[in-house]
């Protein structure tokens, strides 16, 4: 980073992410996870943390985050354990949340930047790196319960107390907000892909602690870590770390110094405020939780390798590839698993008739733009993928004409009856049968001779007259094809 002085400043960033596990109970006890659910509802005497309660594992969080391991590369070690992590907090009466010390379930990893995870406006451009970023480690733990702070009040809602939670660590390689944000799209696509998080951000189902120090250039040692905690929106990573990372170099370029501190983003402000300031790392006291047995992985590794999805980049190739679709198309599916997912029950229904890359085109160009207009997810698209295939087909077989496909599409939109039906309803079927057509072309020639021979005598664009004629006797419905073909046979005779 360059200041106005000139001096550079060398940015170092590591995060560290944590994900709400999709599991259907709570890491500890058979309390159910439903998000959004009455306050305090969903609760025992294990998630409340009483005294004396005992925990028991959740196979279903061990899988999923083996199977996060596994999509990133990670070292699964044979043998794992929780441990109690010693603080006290008003959201963990228990006053330890379990986690995992020395020995977590994952170790190692990475997380691959490709151009299309970087935001829209640095791709294409010098600063959307390929690069790895390495992991540190994955472990599992419990969520605490949520806070809330009214006027006078506060209160805390169970619910959310004892949630799996991973904790996905990165090395510090991150150098840029830019390679922030690229490493979190990156990260969030694999979780959703995995089915092993939702990772909706704006549910608090993903949560990201910032952790950033700059240095002189000439400097070998990283600088003081600042760590921003809690932030829930990607954007707003790249943004927090655009403030602090400059806040931090006017400071040092003033001859000042840094202290090691945790902040808080204000993203309606557009700044880092103090929270607190960090005198050495906090002592929790780690020791391993007596009530639980280590876990032995060798029987996860074998179910989460069962369930291992294709991953994302995999996936883009592939649809390059097998259905010559363009990098690009390629890449706005992929993007999106639920996208990428319609894509491919889409292509499973199709017949040999319809080209993949027509329904691709369909989804991208019609399907996402409406979608968008009507504030649809495409989960909650009116057009299942059958009818969207049906549609390209009835289109590639030449029932209707592409002008009167838009017209379904809409009409699909709106009231999700079949194409075939719409087609029917409004006689929209294209009429190909030629002795039709000649009967409106020679109708149309004998109405405006002058224009015939205009055409004769080479007026070309004479032509397009004749068959804008021809299209509005048939009211529209007519093969447009078959009119060129048949009006110039007929011309040239
Ligand atoms: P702590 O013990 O304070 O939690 P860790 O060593 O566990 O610190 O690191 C936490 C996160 O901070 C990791 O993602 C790591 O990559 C990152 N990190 C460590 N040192 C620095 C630094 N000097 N600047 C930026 N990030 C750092
Ligand atoms: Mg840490
Ligand atoms: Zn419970």
């Amino acid at each position: 980073m360059k200041l106005e002085n000139n001096s550079s400043y060398l940015v170092t960033i590591g995060l560290e992410v944590h994900a709400q596990l999709k599991t259907q109970t709570k890491m500890f006890c058979s309390c159910a996870l439903e998000y959004g659910a009455e306050p305090n509802t969903h609760l025992c005497p294990v998630c409340l943390g009483h005294p004396g309660a005992l925990p028991v594992i959740n196979q279903e969080a061990l899988y999923l985050t083996t199977l996060a391991g596994l999509m990133l590369s990670c070292e699964i070690p044979s043998v794992s354990k929780f441990d109690r992590k010693n603080y006290f907090y008003p959201d963990m009466p228990k006053n330890y949340q379990i986690s995992q010390f020395d020995q977590p379930l994952c170790l190692g990893g990475a997380v691959s930047l490709y151009e299309r995870a970087y935001p829209k406006d640095v791709q294409k451009t010098s600063k959307a790196n390929e690069k790895k970023i390495h992991l540190t480690r994955i472990h599992l733990e419990e969520d605490v319960a949520k806070s809330f702070h009214f006027q006078s009040t506060s209160g805390i809602d169970f619910n959310r107390a004892g949630t799996p939670l991973i904790e996905i660590v990165s090395e510090p390689e991150i150098s840029t907000p830019e390679e922030a944000f690229a490493y979190l799209t990156a990260l969030r696509q694999i979780l959703i892909y995995g089915n092993i998080s939702d990772a909706d951000m704006e549910k608090g189902q993903m949560r990201c602690d910032v952790n950033v120090s700059v240095r002189p250039a000439e400097q070998k040692e990283f600088g003081t870590k600042i760590e921003l905690k809690n932030l829930n929106s990607i954007s707003g990573v790249r943004r927090a770390l655009i403030f602090e990372i400059q806040r931090q170099c006017d400071i040092l370029a003033r001859g000042e110094k840094l202290s090691q501190e945790t902040r808080r983003w204000d993203d309606d402000r557009g700044e880092t405020t103090l929270m607190r300031l960090k005198e050495s790392a906090h002592d929790y006291r780690y020791f391993p939780d007596p009530d639980l047995l280590p876990v032995h992985t060798e029987h996860l590794l074998v179910i989460a390798k069962s369930r291992m999805p294709e991953l994302p980049q995999a996936k883009c190739a592939r649809l390059i590839k097998e259905y010559d679709l363009s990098s690009y198309d390629a890449g706005v599916l992929t993007e999106d698993y639920a996208l990428v997912t319609y894509f491919e029950e889409a292509i499973r229904c199709t017949n040999s008739k319809v080209r993949p890359k027509i329904v691709a085109n369909w989804i991208i160009n019609d399907l996402l733009s409406a979608l968008g207009n009507a504030s649809l997810t495409i989960r909650e698209s009116p057009i299942t993928p059958e009818a969207l295939v049906e549609l390209t087909s009835l289109i590639e077989q030449g029932v209707i004409s592409g002008r009167q496909g838009k017209e379904v599409f809409l009409d699909m939109m709106s009231s999700k009856k079949s194409p075939s039906i719409i087609v029917q309803e409004k006689g929209l079927q294209q009429v190909s049968d030629t002795s039709a057509i000649e009967v409106f072309c020679d109708t149309v020639m004998s109405a405006h001779p002058s224009v015939v021979t205009d055409f004769k005598s080479g007026k070309e664009s004479a032509l397009n007259f004749l068959k804008g004629q021809v299209m509005k006797q048939s009211q529209g419905k007519a093969n447009p094809g078959l009119v060129g073909e048949i009006l110039l046979k007929k011309l040239a005779s």
